[in-house]
């Protein structure tokens, strides 16, 4: 018998992989040829709209603790249903460099490079099931990463550039410029 934390680390690792394929195709990390333009496009789409599922369905189950579909509701999972259907895909059975059979899945490629925008499809529809889609978002640099709760930047350096533009960040400026302006009259500074 399967225990709960065995499945519990199982699902932990494979939010981990399908985290970490997710970005790898986001940001540009695999071979040209994995990408087209429609591709690329499609799979941004898939993410916005997979996102704002959970949260409108999040927000029904809060207001009428029930299911209560609206038509929007109605519409955007329709619309990702279709969507998914666009990359099929069916169990495989195969052999890990160490020798284990690992049960993985594979994809539809319909004669043109999609395999891996197919894996990315689903990466994101796994990642929605284990609650955690809202994690992976857009830095202003562009850059796509795995935040945590209120993390809006990939690094301390796209966090800085963001505070700086911040109300906080202006207003302790303006107090230090105002100071500075006063020694100055004051001969105090050069
Ligand atoms: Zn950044």
């Amino acid at each position: 018998m399967i225990t709960k934390r065995e499945l519990t680390g199982f699902r932990r690792q494979v939010t981990k992989n399908e985290t970490e394929n997710a970005l790898a195709w986001l940001n540009d990390e695999l071979p040209r040829n994995y990408y087209s333009k429609n591709g690329r496009r499609a799979i941004v789409e898939l993410l916005d709209s997979t996102k704002s599922l959970l949260d409108l369905t999040n927000s029904m189950r809060r207001q009428h603790r029930g299911v209560r579909l609206s038509k929007d509701l109605s519409r955007l999972a329709l619309w990702v249903n279709r969507r998914m259907e666009e990359y099929p895909s069916w169990p495989i059975v195969m052999w890990s460099p160490d020798g284990t059979l690992v049960f993985g899945e594979d994809f539809s490629v319909n004669g043109r490079s999609l395999e891996s925008e197919a894996a990315t499809a689903h990466c994101i529809l796994g990642l929605a099931e284990a609650n955690v889609l809202d994690r992976i978002r857009r830095c202003e640099c562009n850059r796509w990463f795995a935040g945590r709760k209120n993390q809006k930047s990939c690094s301390a350096a796209c966090r800085h550039k963001r505070y700086e533009r911040t109300d906080a960040f202006k207003a302790s400026r303006r107090q230090y410029m105002r100071e500075y302006n006063r020694l100055k009259r004051s001969g105090k500074v050069k």
